[in-house]
């Protein structure tokens, strides 16, 4: 008897089980069907990259992105739409960019440059030989006397045979980011790079560097994967002048603001899921994949949750977060502020690696966390997600595990094989988005909130 009775209740229960993930996959469809049939996502892009354009911090393009983005929160009918002030760096590009090699036979060769974000100008026309290393650790450890009063020139490229192309973008960042520190410190006069992208083109990438208070700061720019390989060749024909000039410069940092939008949660409304990516971007091109795509996939996750009247248990916020490519203050500033407003916050999703067809996600939290990634799989393989796995969660979000140590990153992880084809170059455009790939970014990201709110 009590055997019978045990067994209805265990088919009872997995019964109310099948029932809840039915009803489960029932909405994600519904989510997919909104994002695809329904989507605003593209349509938004197109408006912050034409109507705005780049937007780096401290800009007035930044700013007005800031008052569009609060204007389009609002219209989506949030519960609340506030903008959170922080102060940010302020650098500008200026007018004057140029650069030319010049040979001893008398060849003059134009070349496409970008200075790299931060950097000095050259106070004028800056002219010296040209001196090429194929590897960071090969200046770190070449003489002085081989550098000195020269122009550092650092062609280490991006590793076509690494699959994963932030992995390759990962193997040679530290050209861009510490090139004219290592260079600086041997006398060099200035430091130019190979652009971090994979195809050969003409368009430079630019991207952030830093200075050390104790060694001269020298200009640095980034070539174009084209010219790099020009300027290489030409090198082994016997030694060359490179001409720049540029008159970017630093000036006073600027107040600007997060752009923050709200659905309170209805049983844990102090419990806060945060969703977000960066809407300031280079100066170059129209930030579109990187990260306009990342802040409409964000805002949109939330939008299509809230036409399918889907009343969250926790607090859904999306983050538009100010100053990810040169200071992270408004990540800073964000995980600071809602530990002060004693706030639990459980989780976080950030997308900032473009617009392409999603692929899954990344975690960066303990084993609990990751068995509910895997979890995932069986409910997302059908709309082509494979990557529930281990990883990095983003730069926005990253300072919020400083102060919540169980807190879990998501990272929404789309198609990387072009992404570095556009990264911080002039050709990051809306026209280089493809519609259907954000709006399926946006149902993934919108998919990965609800199971968030509904069983984390
Ligand atoms: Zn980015």
């Amino acid at each position: 008897m009590l055997k019978s009775h045990l067994l209805i209740l265990l088919i009872f229960c997995s019964a109310l089980t099948a029932t809840s993930q039915d009803s489960d996959s029932v909405f994600i469809q519904k989510i997919y069907n909104e994002a695809l049939t329904n989507g605003q996502s593209y349509e938004n892009l197109r408006s912050l990259c034409k109507d705005i354009g780049a937007r780096l911090s401290g800009s007035s393009e930044a700013q007005m992105a800031v008052e569009w983005s609060q204007i389009r929160m609002e219209k989506c009918g949030f519960d609340k739409v506030y903008l959170q002030p922080i102060m940010v760096p302020h650098w500008e590009r200026g007018t004057k960019e140029s650069g030319w090699i010049r040979s001893k036979k008398g060849e003059i060769i134009k070349v496409n440059l970008l200075a790299l974000g931060g950097s000095v100008g050259t106070n004028g026309t800056l002219e010296g030989e040209i001196v090429e290393f194929k590897h960071l650790d090969d200046l770190k450890k070449a003489n002085k006397s081989l550098i000195e009063g020269r122009i550092v020139f650092l062609n280490q490229p991006m590793n076509e045979k690494e699959i994963q192309t932030f992995k390759a973008y990962g193997g040679c960042y530290q050209i861009r980011g510490n090139g004219a520190v290592e260079a600086g410190k041997l006398g060099a006069k200035a430091v130019v790079i190979r652009s971090l992208g994979l195809p050969i083109d003409e368009h430079p990438h630019t991207g952030s560097m830093h200075y050390s208070d104790d060694v001269e700061k020298i200009p640095a720019a980034a070539l174009s994967t084209k010219d790099a390989e020009i300027l290489s060749q030409m090198l082994k024909n016997g030694s060359l002048q490179f001409v720049m000039e540029m008159d970017c410069r630093s000036y006073e940092p600027v107040q600007s603001y997060n752009v923050i939008g709200e659905i309170t949660g209805s049983k844990f409304p102090n419990k806060i899921i945060t969703v977000g990516g960066h809407l300031d971007s280079w100066d170059t091109g129209e930030g579109a994949h990187d990260d306009g795509a990342g802040v409409m996939h964000s805002l949109e996750a939330l939008r299509i949750l809230k036409e399918l009247n889907y009343e969250p248990n926790h607090t859904l916020r999306v983050v538009f977060f100010m100053n990810e490519e040169n200071g992270n203050m408004g990540g800073e500033t964000y995980a600071t502020w809602v530990k002060e407003r004693k706030e639990e916050h459980i989780a976080a999703v950030e997308s900032d690696r473009g617009g392409f067809a999603p692929r899954g996600y990344n975690i960066d939290g303990n084993d609990t966390h990751l068995k509910f990634l895997q979890s995932l799989e069986k409910e997302l393989r059908h709309y082509d997600l494979h990557i529930f796995e281990k990883g990095y969660g983003g730069v926005d979000i990253g300072p919020l595990k400083k102060q919540f140590e169980a807190i879990a990153l998501f990272g929404f992880i789309p198609d990387s094989q072009r992404y570095f084809d556009f990264h911080h170059a002039p050709s990051d455009v809306f026209e280089n988005v493809n519609k259907r790939e954000l709006e399926l970014g946006c149902a993934g990201v919108a998919s990965l909130l609800y199971f968030i709110d509904k069983r984390f």
